[in-house]
């Protein structure tokens, strides 16, 4: 499956959480997202995708340009989004995370990886949000799971090297290589869980136990939706990711329920668009969204090259 309709369901959802990023849930229940909007929380015009979307054009780049996952110049990658604009929707670098920020200055001094602080301080959405590439890529690879596992904990480390946010990635990563599989998405959610159930997580045990409880050893669709946090700490985005993807039936419906949490709304917008968009299709994507889209053309080339490659 060509990645085009989870870059594309991605930069959308994004970009419909940008304008209000931190708003309260109280806040969108009065005001609810139903359209691309302007300026508001970013200042930014109709359209413009975030940090989210610029990273994960950046790791797609990467992999294009290298044909690997390499690790260097993917982090090289991220340093010209930050410190070049490179990446961006309208040319200039926004929403970058403290996380990130520490870990691009510490590679930029050091040029050693890790470049992710290990901290569990340091456990914001920052690597979750760029693995949409990461996944396709080693859905596309015959290589066995230790070494996947070990990749995916590369990517993240580069930004974020503790064993919580590492866990969060592999879930995600876990769960498109099914949908891109064309498995049901509930099928899908018992199968991740089963997975990682199974995996040797001797390293992420604790954090696995006390973090990731209710997404993996109960249903979180069964939750109300005052008890999903919304927020940018990873493990509440994955949660509030999969309880929105499990319990809407179309891109729109997931990518406004996303939004309209409130909170982290445009990461979260992005990952459940990602979602969305492999499940039901680029045809289930308005077009006026499409439309309204910054650099659409540019995002299109690049799913393009990366299809190529993967
Ligand atoms: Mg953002």
């Amino acid at each position: 499956m060509a990645i085009d309709s989870a870059i594309l369901g991605f930069s959308i959802g994004d970009a419909l959480g940008v304008p209000v990023e931190f708003k309260t849930r109280k806040y969108l229940k009065e005001h609810p997202v139903s359209d691309m909007l302007s300026f508001q929380t970013n200042n930014q015009p109709k359209g413009s995708w975030s940090d989210d979307t610029s990273m994960t054009l950046a790791t797609m780049d990467s992999i294009i340009k290298c044909q690997n996952i390499d690790i260097n110049d993917m982090a090289d990658r991220f340093l010209e989004w930050w410190k070049k604009d490179a990446y961006t929707a309208t040319g200039k670098c926004f929403g970058m995370g403290d996380g990130t920020k520490k870990a691009l200055a510490y590679w930029q001094l050091n040029k050693t990886q890790p470049s992710g602080s290990k901290n569990i301080t340091n456990n914001g959405n920052g690597s979750l949000m760029r693995m949409v590439p990461i996944a396709y890529y080693l859905s596309k690879r015959s290589i066995n799971e230790k070494v996947k596992i070990e990749i995916i904990k590369r990517v993240s480390s580069i930004t974020h090297a503790h064993d919580i946010s590492v866990l969060g990635c592999i879930i995600y990563c876990k769960y498109i290589d099914y949908i891109i599989a064309g498995i049901e998405k509930n099928r899908a959610y018992d199968l991740v869980k089963n997975d990682i159930l199974n995996l040797d997580l001797s390293n992420c045990f604790p954090y696995y136990q006390n973090e990731y409880d209710r997404l993996l050893n109960q249903d979180i669709k069964n939750l109300i939706e005052n008890n999903i946090n919304s927020s940018g700490y990873v493990v509440d985005t994955l949660e509030a990711v999969f309880w929105t993807f499990l319990k809407t039936n179309n891109y729109q419906e997931a990518v406004l329920k996303a939004v309209n949490l409130g909170g982290d709304t445009d990461t979260i917008g992005a990952l459940v668009g990602a979602l969305a968009g492999i499940m039901y299709g680029l045809d289930d994507i308005p077009l006026k969204w499409l439309k309204d889209l910054k650099k659409e053309n540019y995002i299109k080339k690049l799913c393009y090259q990366f299809n190529q490659i993967v």
